[in-house]
């Protein structure tokens, strides 16, 4: 099998697995200071469509998100004060309570727009002992040094620095510009903090070999990877913005204190512009999931309308895009629900159109294309009904646009409901002749059970 990606350095390049046949993927997770917006949502539902992708052509994955409630620093240099720190003084609540507050709303949002959790879910505030671990790792290689306000990565040890840099990167934003405080303690401009001393009145702080502090943002990810992951992952994703300085760095962070590659794909999603503008709270642009869900919209046409663009392109978010790509989804849902009563269970997914979706998944993950295959499939004049309901079905096993909820029967009897979990639970645990016991008894009842490769329901006979 050849799945191409694209690495946001080096471009598109054959996928080949570190380890036999699972890749390791790492997401940047959210900073939980605020409510999450549609732009971030762009960004974890690039990285869920990608995911799903690798496990519907058969790979396995490992996967890994942080939750960054620490150190999150108010400027892009890495200096200043924590994000979280702010926020809860100036919300008059403690930094614990911020952060679990916008930790649930950010569950709550990506569960609105379909996006399945990664298997392991870690934060910053419970790895403090790796992060440590790893700064003294740098410590004694001799790549850090203390100040009076910390502990800074001297990039002046890393051979060839500028030109790891690259010419991609905007040297810029490593200078000093006027909303950031230059902070005269550092040997370089570039040079970031680790750890961080400056402010005694933090509310999270930890003893560490360099005083009491906090933890930078860099060193978070690059611990929390390591720990769940190792030295050495098959792709990172996050969006365009984390490039410079945080994947960047945290990148300089694992590979010195390792000595090994740390990333073989860095995938990153584009801007999501709306109606023009780049988010701002002044333009008061910044729309969240419930924004959204109040102006009458369903949550999943906005999973529908970042589907239709390639995830590393830039988007521009209207309300009229949102509206159409809406129409377009409910003329799916509605294609199904007129057609239910055709609908064979035993009818085969058409081998034709699940080539070509997967030759656009292994396509750099090619999402418009792939919504393009499934409206070739629905107007296909020469395909039974039934296969096509069978084949999109599949589909959505990538687009998890909750195509299967409109085959279903409303109101399923409760007892029949508890028998679908008590069947569940049977082959969960592989107990087929029981599952199977269950199966015929609600189908006794005048149901027919449909099961999916992630999912169960029934419809009537
Ligand atoms: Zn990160």
């Amino acid at each position: 099998m050849v799945f191409k990606l694209k690495d946001t350095q080096t471009g598109l390049h054959e996928l080949n697995p570190i380890k036999d046949n699972t890749l390791k993927i790492y997401t940047c997770g959210p900073t939980v200071y605020n409510y999450i917006s549609i732009g971030n949502l762009r960004t974890y539902i690039a990285s869920d469509v990608l995911k799903k992708c690798l496990l519907y052509v058969g790979y396995k994955i490992e996967d890994v998100m942080n939750i960054t409630d620490v150190g999150h620093l108010v400027t892009d240099s890495d200096t200043g004060e924590d994000k979280l720190d702010k926020k809860a003084r100036s919300e008059g609540k403690s930094a614990y309570e911020i952060a679990d507050f916008y930790t649930k709303y950010f569950y709550s949002s990506i569960d609105k727009v379909n996006v399945r959790l990664p298997q392991v879910i870690s934060k910053a505030t419970d790895n403090i002992d790796k992060q440590i671990e790893i700064i003294q790792i740098l410590d004694k290689k001799g790549l850090v040094y203390k100040t009076d306000t910390g502990v800074y990565f001297d990039v002046s040890k890393i051979k060839d620095y500028e030109k790891l840099l690259g010419q991609d990167i905007d040297k810029q934003k490593i200078a000093s510009r006027e909303d950031v405080k230059i902070d005269t303690t550092k040997k370089n401009q570039a040079d970031f903090r680790l750890w961080q001393t400056e402010y005694p009145n933090h509310e999270m702080q930890w003893d560490s070999p360099w005083g009491r502090g906090f933890p930078g943002w860099h060193i978070e990810c690059a611990a929390i990877v390591n720990k769940f992951l190792g030295n050495h992952i098959d792709i990172h994703t996050g969006g365009y913005d984390l490039i410079f300085p945080h994947h960047f760095n945290e990148k300089l962070i694992s590979e010195s204190a390792f000595d090994s590659k740390f990333v073989n794909f860095w995938v990153h999603s584009g801007l999501l512009l709306v109606e023009g503008e780049k988010m701002s709270k002044s333009l008061e642009n910044i729309y969240t999931i419930e924004d959204i869900e109040s102006k009458g919209f369903d949550p999943l046409s906005l999973r529908y309308l970042f589907l239709t663009s390639h995830y590393s392109t830039k988007l521009n978010f209207t309300f009229s895009s949102l509206q159409s790509a809406q129409n377009a989804l409910f003329r799916i849902y509605n294609f199904i629900k007129l057609n239910k009563s055709l609908f064979d269970k035993d009818k085969k997914v058409s081998l034709e159109y699940k080539n070509k979706f997967e030759e656009k998944i292994k396509n750099n993950v090619d999402s418009p294309g792939m919504i393009d295959v499934l409206w070739q499939v629905i107007k296909d004049k020469n395909l039974d009904t039934s296969s096509k309901i069978t084949t999109i079905l599949d589909f959505d096993r990538v687009l998890s646009l909750d195509l299967h909820k409109y085959l279903l029967t409303e109101e399923v009897p409760e007892d029949i409901s508890n028998m679908l979990l008590e069947r569940k639970e049977y082959r969960d645990n592989k107990e087929w002749n029981e599952a199977d016991n269950l199966r015929i008894k609600i189908e006794d009842r005048g149901y027919i059970v449909i099961d999916l490769k992630d999912n169960t329901f029934v419809i009537e006979k």
